[in-house]
């Protein structure tokens, strides 16, 4: 099962008498979600009675309408490790749901005993506590008013989620502000009704897996503060405003994200729903920028010959990002941009641990000389803590990537140490911390990792793997659709006269987009006829860049440009470059065109130098400047002045850049033996073996 058709968010109340009959704060709210773009449903309820009720009823309609739900509720599921264990005898939370059901009385006005619950609970633990607060009328020895009276209840005083979340109340507070405790202990035995009510199709999450008709959640509302704020309408109940803005963000998450929230956290304590997704919550599908200027191509009056920089840098200014966002899971994020910048979720490493096999001890009771330390039971592996503390003097042996116990600073190498069964000796001094990696010495929790706009790499998800990322937001892949144009070409394979060639230019252009990680769209071989162009020009519209090859120019036959001219907004641009004759820019209906040379050496320049880092910016990669580099020329040439040239090139094994043997602008075998390109400026210009010239390899255009 995946996805879920319902998604019901309920704000708690712990109050004691029924809320004012005119919706007021601090009482129950449900907003109900049915769709992403739906606008959720608001209820208000004046008793946790009434409200029950309500659930019910509802989630009986949505499975007898085959429709899945999610119900999250704005309290904590668990408490602190070891409380279920204390009250009931077992670690499951759901048994403690039951426990708490059978306890506690809820009438249908609100009046409660947990008070006396809480009471009853604190008489089970040694010491004063862990519950506390409460008003006059109920005080009494055993629940204390004031936190700090409580003492030696052993209780942790947070869950582990909450130590994440400093903000977030603890579960022991009943009363007053922030009175988490209260809404726990009435409202636990209310979820413990759904499941009665609801049987196997419930089921709680992460206690269970989420693979049920319904499944209930914990959530926290101000998770999503700012966009909250942002987005609370005038007059709205700060609740009902939470409610309704985290159903819609939880309805907008990719199903694989959100299902994969709903695993994730402490199996006894439980957890958060989406805590550390707060950028992945907060995406909305709403952020697809507007589209670009028609005008956007256009050249000063006047201009003749643009330089490459020049062209470049008119590119850069006048194109920017038009896709939207989305979430991926890790797996699938490599090639694609990062849509926000993004901070590591734990450190690396998370504890200290060890960085060799050998043995670990406190080096406080070492010194210089030989050193004998008596050896103590048991180890420490990696996943495979040991537990205890080690006494000072002894060793323990420890294994690469294990926790460090406590009692442990310092490991010596197992190579290093005469070993028997109840000893090992070594040579000291050996240096405080050896042989050992500080937590977060690698990455510390909150460190920023990669930039906005970054393209994402394999190493890069090793990265994101070790600091907590499961599913991250990304920009939406580009749509590029690409057109080959002309009377002469054949798709390859296909039989042809001898006056017809190949496509060559489509799929060297599909190739290429793909490797920058754009979404091809194939819109085929047309013949030169304007109609058929104008068709596919149009249905290229529906992307969101177009590249078309051939008739770029201004002859009898080059209907790209006659077409762009007369219907579109055409900018011929002359770039002073060799080879590449006009960059036909335009806009067809919105969406920008790249008319490339229809020349295969000619197109993959003009591609490669302006269609690249133009389609990045746009595909939210910011702006892409290829690798330069000045290495010595392992060839002979006299350049004339006026145009920037590019000349396919590689490497020679001693390092030096050769050239391909014809310059020849139909010559595609010189682009396939070619590594790279060499870039040489304007001006006149003669190289001789050894003269410095600029080399740009293929790898530095990420193919
Ligand atoms: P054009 O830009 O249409 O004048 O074409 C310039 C040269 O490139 C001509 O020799 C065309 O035959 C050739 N050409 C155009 N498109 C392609 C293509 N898709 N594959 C291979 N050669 C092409
Ligand atoms: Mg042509």
């Amino acid at each position: 099962m995946n996805g879920f058709d319902t998604i019901i968010v309920v704000d708690w109340s712990a109050r004691s008498a029924p809320s004012p009959a005119k919706p007021a704060r601090d009482a129950i709210f449900i907003a109900t979600s049915r769709g992403p773009d739906t606008e959720p449903e608001i209820t208000y309820h004046r008793t946790r009675d009434a409200a029950t009720t309500a659930l019910i009823t509802l989630l009986q309609a949505e499975c007898a309408a085959g429709r899945r739900s999610l119900a999250g509720f704005d309290f904590p599921f668990g408490y602190p490790s070891g409380f279920a264990r204390a009250v009931t005898g077992s670690d499951d939370p759901l048994i403690l749901w039951q426990a708490l059901a059978d306890h506690i009385k809820d009438a249908p006005d609100n009046r409660n005993n947990r008070f006396a619950v809480a009471t009853e609970l604190n008489n089970l633990f040694p010491g004063l506590g862990p519950f506390w607060g409460c008003p006059p009328a109920h005080a009494n020895p055993d629940l204390p008013a004031r936190g700090s009276l409580r003492h030696g209840h052993g209780q942790a005083e947070r869950r582990e989620v909450e130590r994440r979340l400093p903000r977030a109340q603890p579960c022991w507070k009943l009363f007053t502000t922030g009175s988490v405790g209260s809404q726990v202990l009435l409202g636990l035995p209310r979820l413990q009704q759904l499941r009665r009510h609801f049987g196997a199709a419930l089921s709680v999450s992460p206690f269970q897996p989420p693979d049920t008709p319904i499944v209930l959640a914990e959530i926290y509302p101000s998770l999503l503060a700012s966009q909250v704020k942002a987005a609370r309408r005038e007059n709205e109940i700060l609740d009902a405003a939470q409610v309704r803005v985290l159903a819609t963000a939880l309805h907008r998450l990719p199903p694989a994200a959100l299902a994969h929230m709903l695993t994730e956290g402490d199996a006894e304590e439980g957890w958060i729903l989406g805590l550390g997704h707060e950028e992945v919550l907060d995406a909305g599908p709403d952020l697809i920028p507007p589209p670009l200027q028609n005008d956007c191509f256009a050249l000063p009056p006047g201009v003749d010959w643009t330089p490459v920089p020049t062209a470049l840098s008119r590119l850069r200014a006048t194109l920017r990002p038009v896709v939207g966002q989305e979430i991926v899971p890790l797996a699938r994020a490599n090639t694609r941009r990062l849509a926000t910048e993004l901070h590591a979720k734990r450190a690396n490493p998370p504890r200290p641990n060890s960085a060799v096999d050998g043995f670990g001890f406190a080096h406080a009771a070492t010194g210089s000389g030989p050193q004998v330390l008596r050896l103590a039971q048991g180890r420490a592996a990696a996943g495979i803590p040991f537990k205890g503390t080690l006494p000072k003097g002894q060793a323990l042996r420890i294994l690469t990537g294990a926790s460090l116990p406590d009692g442990v600073d310092t490991v010596v190498l197992e190579e290093d140490c005469t070993i028997t069964d109840t000893a090992i000796a070594f040579h000291g001094p050996v240096k405080p911390g050896s042989n050992t990696r500080k937590a977060g010495e690698d990455v510390a929790e909150g460190q920023q990792l990669v930039p906005k706009s970054h393209r994402l790499r394999p190493p890069d998800l090793a990265l994101l793997a070790a600091t907590g990322h499961a599913s991250i937001p990304v920009f939406q892949r580009l749509k590029v659709a690409v057109i080959s144009t002309g009377d002469e070409l054949r798709e390859a394979g296909d039989r042809a006269t001898a006056d017809q060639i190949y496509d060559a230019n489509r799929p060297m252009l599909a190739g290429l987009l793909q490797a920058w990680g754009h979404e091809v769209i194939d819109l085929g071989r047309l013949p030169d006829d304007p109609a058929r162009i104008r068709a596919a020009l149009t249905e290229g519209a529906q992307a969101d860049a177009i590249l078309t090859s051939g008739g770029a120019s201004s002859g009898d036959e080059d209907h790209i440009s006659k077409l762009l001219g007369s219907e579109g907004q055409l900018s011929s641009w002359r770039i002073a470059l060799k080879p590449g004759r006009p960059l036909a820019l335009a806009m067809w209906q919105g969406t920008p065109v790249f008319g490339l040379p229809g020349n295969p050496v000619a197109a993959l320049v003009c591609t490669l130098i302006f269609a690249r880092p133009a389609l990045d910016l746009m595909a939210g990669g910011g702006w892409t400047d290829p690798l330069r580099l000045r290495l010595p020329a392992g060839f002979t040439k006299s350049k004339k002045p006026g145009r920037a040239e590019y000349l396919r090139a590689r490497l020679t094994p001693d390092g030096q850049v050769e050239t391909f043997k014809s310059e020849g602008s139909g010559r595609i075998s010189g682009l396939s033996w070619a590594e790279g390109l060499v870039e040489l400026p304007p001006e006149a210009m003669t190289i001789t073996p050894g003269t410095p010239v600029t080399y740009l390899p293929y790898a530095g255009f990420g193919l």
